[in-house]
Formats: C-alpha cells, structure tokens, sequence
C-alpha cells in the first residue's frame, strides 16, 4: 500500500512504538466531551447514523456561517476526495498537483484513469503560478491544492489564497484541502464565498478534533456540487458513533483552543531541537515540522534509527522535500523523550 501504516512497521520491528509521531494525529485525544459521548453512544450502535448528518451539518453551519445546504459530511477527507474525483472525473481528464504533496488525490486520480500533471515545489512551497499555468495549458478539470500543505507545513495567507481562487480557469475545479485549517489563526483563513468561486473546501476531524479514527470531514461548496455528491455518496457511510462525537467536539471550542495553543508551542520547540542539531527546520503551520536533514541518504538513516528507538515519524517519500523528516508535534512529556533520542541519534553522526 502507498502508506505503510505503523502496525505493520511495528509487525516488522517485532516491537511497538513508544512514540507515534508520523501520522499526524493528535496525541492529546479528543475532547472529554467527544469522550463521553463515545461512551454513551457505545450502546445505540445498533442503529443506522442520520444519513444526511443534520445535526452536524447544523452545527457547522452556524460555526462557519455557510448554509446547510452548502455542506457535504463525508468519511473523512480522504473519502470525500474520492467522492469529488468520481462526480468530476472521466478517464483521460487532466489534473493538477503538487510533486510530493499529499498524495490521497493522486492515487483516487489514477485509479479514475485521470491524466496526473505534477507541478515540482518551488523551494518550500506549492508553485501556485505553476498549478494555474498547468490548469490553463492542459485544460485541467481539477487543480489539488493543500493549504496549508502536508509534507511542507507551509501556508499561504488568505489573500494569496483569495486572488489564487480568483484565476481558477472556467472548466477547472479547485480542490482546497484544509485538513490543517485549525492551526492556522482564524483571520488567515481565505474568505471564499461558494456560490461565486470554483472550490470545493474540504475540513476534516482528524487533526485538532484528535478524532482521525472517526473518519468524519466536509466539504464546504456550492449547493449545486454537494447535491451531486449526495446522488454517488454512501447513503450511510458517515458513522453514527462518528457523527455523534464530531458533534460534541464542536461543541467544546475551549478544548480545542487549549489544544492548538499547546502544538504552537510544540511547533517552537521543534524549531529549536532542529536549531540545536545543526538541522533546518521549515516555519510550519500545521501539528508537524518538515526538517531538512541534507540527503536523503540521510533522512531515510533517521527514519530507522528512530524506529529502532521506539519512535515513528515519516519522511516524504517523493519530490523536493525527500531530503526531510516529519515530526508530529506531540505532548510535552512525549517532545522532551524524542529531543533525548534525537540528541542521541545526532551524536552518533
Ligand atoms: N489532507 C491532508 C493534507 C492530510 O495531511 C491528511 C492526513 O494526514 C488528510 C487530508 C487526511 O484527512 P482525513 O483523515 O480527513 O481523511
């Protein structure tokens, strides 16, 4: 598979992981909220989910102010990519993406038979000029854009984002994926109004909500777009212990805050270990820091000796950042045992 998951490197290493920080997710849990209602739902599980997720639909909306009919729940981002390539795409179609970015939309793009134009970064970021001038060239149907962008970190502000939205070409979808959203100080978010623009917005719980086993996101887009999706969507696909925790999340901001205060700081203390190691670390906007660890002879030797300390992390498999390392950003007592083992490694040369 194109992701090796952690239990399967744990099944190879004959141990498990001390430290799970290569996926991403949030070591902090999810809300108590979300909590207690895992348990009280645990016996209502002989019923089917609502299959058009009112309740969460109408939580979002006020939170978000779109209209409900503007806001599609689906399995995760990832599921709901696969929802989007299948309303759109037709075998041979042109799409538009970023070499080494997150890759969930390249392979339900290549399963599809889509045409898959990969744009190079330039330097630590997407190429936004260089996505528009692929989607103008090969009349694309789809442009992919993570923002902020996974394995980078890096993000670009609301007005970039604003005016990049703007030169969508007719006959081109945006997929904006926001799986990062949370991190990122709420005035830095793009203020895209769905019914004018050409994007497909798409949030998730995985991250900040610390519910990536719920397998819960959305979509944000016309009404016209999400009715499309309703006629080729899993009538039940959104879980009903899913629906019934992603609500109780959102009804706990507070936890949410704490949680994002705490990966800033966490963000920072990275910086500095990679600072301390002779390392570089890329500014990040997300609960992960990429670090530049020179070859990518190197970043694969600090993969596994990490692995073979008890610690999980990623390196992006692919592109101009294959020289990198990922590190989730994890609870405090968690970064100061990885700053111990890194210090350890790094003296090792
Ligand atoms: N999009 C990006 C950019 C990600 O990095 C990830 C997970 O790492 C996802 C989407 C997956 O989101 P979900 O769990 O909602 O499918």
């Amino acid at each position: 598979t194109p992701f090796k998951a952690p239990e399967a490197i744990e099944v190879e290493l004959g141990r498990t992981f001390m430290l799970r920080l290569g996926a991403n997710e949030s070591n902090w849990g999810c809300s108590p909220l979300a909590q207690r209602a895992a348990e009280d739902i645990a016996s209502h599980l002989f019923k089917y989910g609502d299959p058009q997720s009112v309740e969460l639909r109408t939580l979002l909306s006020k939170k978000l102010n779109y209209s409900i009919d503007s806001i599609l729940i689906g399995e995760g981002i990832d599921g709901l990519i696969g929802l989007i390539i299948r309303a759109f795409i037709n075998p041979n179609d042109h799409v538009i993406t970023t070499h080494g970015s997150y890759p969930t939309f390249n392979f339900h793009a290549n399963g599809f038979g889509a045409r898959l134009i990969e744009i190079p970064y330039a330097g630590d970021q997407i190429d936004l000029d260089g996505l528009l001038s692929a989607a103008i060239q090969y009349q694309a149907k789809l442009i992919y854009l993570a923002n902020p962008d996974n394995p980078s970190g890096t993000a670009y502000d609301r007005h970039t984002i604003e005016l990049f939205v703007a030169k969508i070409p007719e006959g081109c979808l945006l997929i904006l994926d926001e799986a990062y959203a949370d991190f990122m100080p709420n005035t830095q978010l793009a203020e895209i109004d769905v019914y004018t623009s050409r994007v497909i917005r798409l949030r998730t719980f995985s991250k900040a909500h610390g519910l990536a086993g719920a397998r819960v996101g959305y979509a944000l887009a016309h009404p016209n777009y999400i009715a499309t999706f309703h006629k080729i969507r899993q009538h039940f696909g959104v879980n009903l212990a899913g629906q019934v925790l992603c609500a109780a999340s959102l009804r706990d901001a507070a936890y949410i805050e704490q949680v994002t205060k705490e990966v800033a700081e966490g963000r920072a203390e990275y910086y500095q270990l990679a600072e301390s190691l002779g390392l570089r670390a890329i500014p990040s906007s997300t609960n992960f820091v990429t670090i530049d660890v020179g070859s990518i002879e190197k970043s694969i030797w600090w993969v596994k000796r990490l692995a073979e300390e008890g610690v999980f992390i990623r390196r992006p498999g692919t592109g101009a950042l294959s020289q990198c390392i990922r590190i989730t950003v994890g609870t405090r007592p968690e970064r100061a045992l990885l700053a111990e083992i890194m210090r350890k490694i790094h003296a090792e040369g």
